[in-house]
C-alpha cells in the first residue's frame, strides 16, 4: 500500500489549485449574487483539460478517472470556487455515457464533456418519491419509433446553464416498469424548468422540472435498450457520492485555511485568538475529521476506478457521508474562529454555509447513508 500521491496527481492538484487561485471566492460569491454563472472559470478549466481528465482519450478526455475528477473537485473547492456542475456533468453525465452509452451516443457527446463545452444535468429526485426511487413516476412511453416522457422532477441543478439533462424514467423492460436514462434537450416543447429560491451562495441555481409528453427520438435512450437503465444509473451515482465528497472536504480545506490564518492573527487579549484551546482545539478536531473524509474518498475513487463497484458503493458512501459532517464542522468552526467576522460576507465563510448543509441532503442524505450502511454493511434489518 502506498499513500504517497502520484507526481501526476500532484501535478493536477497544483495545476487546478494555480486556476482556482486565479479566480478566488470572491468571483463565485460575485458571481452567485449577480446571478452570473463561472462561465470564464468553467471554460478555462474545460480548455486545459481538467473537466474532461476522465473521458477516455480517443474522445479527447485525459483518459484519467474518477480519482483524476476528484482532485479537479476538491482543488477547485479549496481554492474557494467550488463548481457543483462538475458532480453532475462530468462525474455522472460523461461517466454513465462513457461505460453505458452506444457507440453513436460515446462520439456525439464524450467531446463535448472532454473540452468541458457541454454541461448536463441529472434529474432523478422527485417531490412524490424524495428519497425512496421505488417511487418514481416519470415515465417514458413508445410513440412509433419515439419516446414520450411525462413525469416532475425537482431540485435539479444548473438546467438554466445545461443545453441537456439526463433524465431517469420509468419505462416498460422486459414486462416490468424499470429506470430508463434519456438525454434531453433543455427546452424542447412540454419541457419547462422553474427556480427554485434557495438559501445557498451559488451560482448554480436548483429547478422544478415539469416535462410534460416531451417527445424524444428514438436514441435519447441511453444504451442499447432499456435494460441498461439501472446499471447505468448505479455506474453514475457513486462517481456523483465520490465527487461531492471531494467537493465537500474541498470546501473544508479552503474553511480551515481561512481559520487558522484569521485566528493566528486575531488578538484580543494578549495573544491571538487561536492560542486559546477553546479555538484551536476544535479547529484542530475539524482538520482530523477532513483528513478522515479526504482518505475515505480516495479510497472510494481508487475502488470505482479498479471497477470494483460493489466496494465503491460502501466506501463511496461512507466518504459522503464523512465528507458532509467533516465540511460542516469545519465551516463552523472557522466561523465561530472569525467571531462576528465569520457571518461577514466579506470573510467568505458564511458564504460556504448553504453548500455543505445541503452537502448532508444531496445527493443522498446522511439518513439513507446511515440506513446503507446499517443494512449493507451491519446487516440489520430494515425499517421501511
Ligand atoms: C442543493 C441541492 C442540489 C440538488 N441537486 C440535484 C440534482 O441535480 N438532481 C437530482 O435529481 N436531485 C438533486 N437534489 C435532490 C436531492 O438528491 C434530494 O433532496 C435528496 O435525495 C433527498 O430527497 P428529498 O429532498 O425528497 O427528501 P425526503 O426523501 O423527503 O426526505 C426528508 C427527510 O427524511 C429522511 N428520510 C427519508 N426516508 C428515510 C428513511 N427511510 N429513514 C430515515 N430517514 C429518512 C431524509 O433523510 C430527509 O432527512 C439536490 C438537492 C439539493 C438540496
Amino acid at each position: 500500500m502506498d499513500f504517497t500521491e502520484s507526481p501526476e496527481h500532484g501535478l493536477l492538484r497544483e495545476s487546478v489549485a494555480k486556476l482556482a487561485a486565479k479566480y478566488g471566492h470572491g468571483y463565485f460569491v460575485s458571481k452567485a449574487q449577480s446571478g452570473g454563472k463561472t462561465d470564464e472559470l468553467w471554460t478555462e478549466a474545460g480548455q486545459a483539460g481538467f473537466l474532461g481528465v476522465s473521458v477516455p482519450e480517443q474522445f479527447g478526455g485525459g483518459g484519467g478517472g474518477i480519482s483524476e475528477l476528484a482532485i479537479v473537485c476538491e482543488e477547485l473547492a479549496a481554492g474557494g470556487c467550488p463548481l457543483l456542475l462538475i458532480v453532475v456533468s462530468p462525474a455522472i453525465c460523461a461517466t454513465v455515457i462513457t461505460r453505458f452509452g452506444t457507440a453513436a451516443q460515446q462520439a456525439r457527446w464524450l467531446p463535448g464533456f472532454a473540452d468541458g463545452s457541454l454541461k448536463m444535468a441529472f434529474a432523478i429526485t422527485e417531490p412524490d418519491a424524495g428519497s425512496n426511487s421505488h417511487k418514481l413516476t416519470t415515465t417514458a412511453r413508445r410513440d412509433g419509433s419515439d419516446w414520450l416522457l411525462t413525469g416532475r422532477k425537482y431540485y435539479i441543478s444548473g438546467v438554466d446553464e445545461c443545453s441537456h439533462v439526463l433524465v431517469v424514467a420509468r419505462t416498460e423492460s422486459s414486462g416490468q416498469l424499470r429506470p430508463a436514462l434519456f438525454v434531453v434537450p433543455v427546452g424542447s416543447p412540454g419541457f419547462e424548468a422553474r427556480p427554485i429560491d434557495m438559501q445557498i451562495t451559488s451560482p448554480e441555481k436548483q429547478f422544478t422540472l415539469f416535462l410534460d409528453d416531451v417527445r424524444l427520438p428514438a436514441d435519447a435512450l441511453v444504451g442499447e435498450s432499456p435494460d441498461a437503465g439501472l446499471p447505468a444509473l448505479f455506474a453514475g451515482l457513486n462517481p456523483e457520492r465520490i465527487t461531492v465528497s471531494a467537493y465537500a472536504t474541498g470546501i473544508a480545506r479552503y474553511a480551515l485555511t481561512r481559520g487558522a490564518a484569521y485566528a493566528s492573527d486575531r488578538q484580543v487579549w494578549n495573544v491571538p485568538v487561536g492560542a486559546h484551546q477553546g479555538i484551536a482545539h476544535p479547529l484542530a478536531a475539524a482538520k482530523i475529521s477532513v483528513e478522515l473524509a479526504r482518505l475515505m474518498t480516495q479510497k472510494a475513487a481508487w475502488l470505482y476506478d479498479a471497477g470494483q463497484d460493489s466496494a465503491a458503493g460502501e466506501a463511496a458512501n461512507i466518504a459522503k457521508y464523512a465528507a458532509a459532517e467533516a465540511s460542516i464542522e469545519a465551516v463552523d468552526t472557522a466561523i465561530q474562529a472569525h467571531g462576528g467576522n465569520g457571518m461577514a460576507t466579506e470573510y467568505g465563510l458564511a458564504t460556504l454555509w448553504g453548500a455543505v448543509r445541503a452537502a448532508r441532503i444531496a445527493p443522498v442524505s446522511r439518513e439513507m447513508i446511515l440506513n446503507f450502511v446499517a443494512q449493507h454493511s451491519l446487516g440489520l434489518p430494515k425499517s421501511y
